[in-house]
């Protein structure tokens, strides 16, 4: 006879780990399938962990979670051919006793994540592939298959955290294609490092650590941004663009990486390392006018698989995390009241996701990702401009401030002109607004 469950949870990422987790937590009968060889082995970070949403899944993560370092310093630098203007922000007070944001190592982080869903009482089966969901004559996914011999396992609920080229639900035609515009790829290598090289580099001592997004030349004129954090005996260092972007101008990825890394700023930064990891992934970067139907009948979609990915600030894994838990709130909620886990119950999950700082802030960004689709000038003329107006006001050659001032604004009219100025000031404050 095939097996039923209370709920399936497809992959065991943050968002399908913490779905399985809180699910197995309050007593229900979980089945959690990975395709990888172990949670984690698969999957594809920067990584910073924002300690919030894990917190309220796992108040006590501190206590036994593969950490690395916790940030206590933010940079964003745009880079220019030979150099970068940029803002640090740095405070003593991220070392408190709970800090806010870690840098983590993905395949660390989810196995332990994943080890917790089991003690928590869930089933879990990795080295499985779910092929597709099986649903009955009115539509209603009543289980999954797998690519197992007999695999065929039935549940009152399917959570698909199956990561974001969402399989199961383009198969079942929930989804439909991502366009090329609304993903991005991303390749990074991990560089151990001696550890006293890190504290000297990035003036951290212990388990302080400062995560870097980068921005500009690096880019080659494509939308996109880089990165690089410190983990507590290595470096991780990434950059990604839109697919779209990478078709059009045919660079590569790895070009890009190989340019960041020899980058005059970034090359001393990294400089006696050893790569020991070399990883690419996608990103879900259409943000909010991409989000997909995240319920149905019997289905429920969380995580990257359901486009919950806030470009503009690199978050994912939080929300990720945070959509797990209120598809399995949702549920276990459902579940209290004896309420089947059709559509119109499973619209709770929505509501949630809409009254948190998930949706809100991918609708408060909903125009950011066309527009800098539309404005390459973002990633590339203005981070030159910026670099060339800091150089000229930073070197002192005897022409006065006034020269220079002039100088400078013709430079920015030049190379955009008095509309494309104030065009470009227009985007801007509707694409944050
Ligand atoms: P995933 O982590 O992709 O997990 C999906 C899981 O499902 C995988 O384990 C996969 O093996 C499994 N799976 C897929 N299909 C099947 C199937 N058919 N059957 C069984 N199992 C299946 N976010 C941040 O918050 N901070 C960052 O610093 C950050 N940096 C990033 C850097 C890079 C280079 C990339 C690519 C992403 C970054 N993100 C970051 C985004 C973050 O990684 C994702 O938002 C997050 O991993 C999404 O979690 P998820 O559980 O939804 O999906």
């Amino acid at each position: 006879m095939v097996e039923k469950f209370d709920a399936i949870v497809v992959g065991a990422g943050p968002s399908g780990n913490s779905a399985a987790y809180t699910l197995a937590k309050a007593g229900l009968k979980v089945l959690q399938i990975e395709r990888g060889e172990y949670s984690g082995s698969k999957n594809v970070q920067g990584a910073i962990m924002y300690a919030d949403a894990l917190e309220k899944i796992i108040p006590d993560f501190r206590e036994d979670a593969p950490l690395e370092r916790h940030v206590i310093e933010q940079r964003i630098w745009l880079l220019g051919d030979d150099s970068y203007i940029g803002t640090n922000y740095r405070s003593d007070s991220f070392n408190s006793e709970k800090p806010n944001r870690y840098t983590i190592i993905r395949s660390q982080f989810d196995r332990w994540f994943n080890e917790k869903v089991r003690e928590a009482g869930a089933l879990v089966i990795c080295e499985t592939t779910v092929t597709e969901l099986l649903r009955d004559a009115n539509g209603k996914v009543y289980g999954v298959r797998t690519d197992r011999v007999n695999g065929e396992v039935h549940a009152d609920v399917v959570i698909m955290a199956d990561g974001v080229n969402a399989l199961l639900a383009r198969r079942a035609d929930f989804q439909k294609e991502l366009p090329p515009e609304n993903v991005a790829l991303a390749v990074k290598e991990i560089h151990f490092i001696d550890p006293a090289l890190i504290e000297q580099r990035f003036q951290v001592k212990d388990d302080e650590g400062v995560v870097i997004e980068i921005m500009g030349k690096v880019t080659g004129g494509m939308v996109g941004t880089a990165f690089l954090y410190t983990n507590k005996e290595s470096l991780t260092i990434g950059i990604g663009c839109l697919i779209s972007d990478f078709k059009e101008k045919g660079i590569t990825p790895y070009k890009l990486l190989e340019d960041l890394k020899n980058h005059p700023v970034i090359k001393p930064l990294i400089e006696g390392g050893e790569v020991k990891e070399y990883a690419g992934h996608l990103i879900p970067e259409g943000g909010y006018k991409a989000v997909p139907q995240c319920y149905g009948d019997g289905w429920m979609v969380v995580g990257d698989a359901a486009h919950l990915n806030n470009a503009a600030h690199r978050e994912g894994s939080n929300l990720a995390m945070t959509s797990g838990r209120f598809a399995a709130e949702t549920v276990i909620e459902l579940k209290k009241l004896g309420k089947a886990p059709v559509a119109s119950n499973l619209a709770l999950y929505k509501k949630k996701l809409d009254d948190s700082f998930v949706l809100k802030d991918l609708k408060k960004y909903r125009n950011l990702p066309g527009i800098m689709h539309m404005s390459p000038q973002f990633f590339g003329a203005y981070p030159d401009l910026l670099n060339g107006a800091a150089h000229d006001l930073f070197t002192v050659d005897g022409v006065d401030k006034k020269t220079k001032e002039n100088k400078i604004l013709k430079s920015f009219v030049k190379r955009r002109s008095v509309f494309g100025l104030m065009g470009d000031a227009f985007k801007l404050a509707r694409a944050f607004r």
